[in-house]
């Protein structure tokens, strides 16, 4: 039998490729890992946000405005809060709250994120395979011109305002990949890097030790999706990120950053005049609609690159 197809994600770009992905592919097929650099600690509950962008939007239950939590919650809880701990600035909603306890009840029970993360979707009518990049806590530190700061302080509380100067991933000593993630880096027909940030979603399953090296190695295809369009993010820091580390602010730039990683990039139309500079990053170049605005879209997509990589 081929191996499946192991796809890298961050938060809402790699959600919306998955459900094409979902759509296309059967459940041994593919292999969705997701970043848990942004995890952190709220209230004393485990928040996964990617894991948790890329579960709901699985599940149909995606808030598709604010590209976190679950459509039509309520604030309640976060409310009551409000008398304990003034302005709580972190938002959890009723209803995904209740996803936090359950993980955090789970992990407490001494089952591994992996598992937690498969009962979870499973008990949300997901067949597919999600699983964490790590079982191992493994935490972004965002390094700005205003000193150290941890993910969720750089990206929530401080907007992504402070000037990015480089990012440390903590606990990467004791980490190792997850077990699935580990299987898949050796049986993997072909690698796909969804359109994620980066340098916030895709830097810290790579930093990983053992993962950059077994993917500069990967026997098999590997193809990414680039995560700028037009010269701008869809939405999100990858553009600002980009521009002060250095980079060209562009889907080049972006393609630089996966230099002897990748086989082939996808550009959108819009970039199509920048399918020369892919070649001399010795990439292959491919273009196609990227931006995934409907489900259709998000099809579309999922099965253009099934048959880049021949799966
Ligand atoms: P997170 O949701 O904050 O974890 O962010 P992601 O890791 O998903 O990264 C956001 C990146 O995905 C930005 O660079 C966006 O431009 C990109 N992105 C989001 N949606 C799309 C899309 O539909 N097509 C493409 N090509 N890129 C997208
Ligand atoms: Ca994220």
């Amino acid at each position: 039998m081929r191996g499946p197809l192991l796809a890298l994600a961050g938060g809402v770009g790699g959600a919306k490729l998955a459900l094409g992905l979902c759509h296309v592919l059967l459940p041994e097929e593919l292999v969705m890992v997701v970043n848990t650099g942004d995890d952190e600690e709220f209230y004393g509950l485990h928040v996964s946000p990617d894991l948790d962008t890329v579960m709901y939007t699985l599940a149909g239950l995606a808030n598709p405005e604010t590209g976190w939590g679950v459509r039509d919650d309520t604030f309640n809880a976060l409310e009551m809060m409000g008398h304990y701990e003034p302005s709580p600035w972190f938002k959890l909603g009723d209803r995904d709250m209740a996803t936090h306890i359950r993980r955090t009840q789970l992990l407490g029970r001494g089952k591994t994120l992996s598992q937690v993360t498969h009962l979870l979707c499973s008990s949300l009518g997901i067949k597919h395979n999600v699983v964490p990049m790590s079982d191992h806590r493994v935490r972004t530190i965002v390094e700005t011109d205003e000193g150290k700061l941890p993910f969720q302080e750089y990206f929530v509380r401080r907007r992504c305002e402070p000037r990015v100067v480089g990012l440390g991933f903590d606990g990467l000593d004791k980490a190792r990949p997850s077990p699935e993630f580990d299987a898949a880096l050796g049986q993997a027909t072909a690698i796909l890097f969804c359109p994620s940030n980066p340098f916030l979603s895709i830097a810290p399953i790579l930093a990983l030790p053992g993962v950059r090296e077994r993917i500069a190695g990967f026997p098999g295809t590997r193809v990414a999706v680039s995560p700028i369009v037009g010269g701008q993010a869809l939405r999100g820091p990858a553009a600002k990120i980009l521009e002060e580390l250095g980079y060209q602010v562009s889907a080049l730039g972006a393609a630089g950053v996966y230099r002897g990683l990748c086989d082939i990039w996808v550009l959108d139309e819009a970039d199509r005049s920048l399918a020369e500079g892919v070649s001399a990053l010795g990439m292959r170049p491919a273009v196609t609609r990227t931006v995934m605005a409907t489900d259709e879209d998000k099809v579309a997509l999922a099965r253009y690159l099934c048959d880049l990589v021949s799966l």
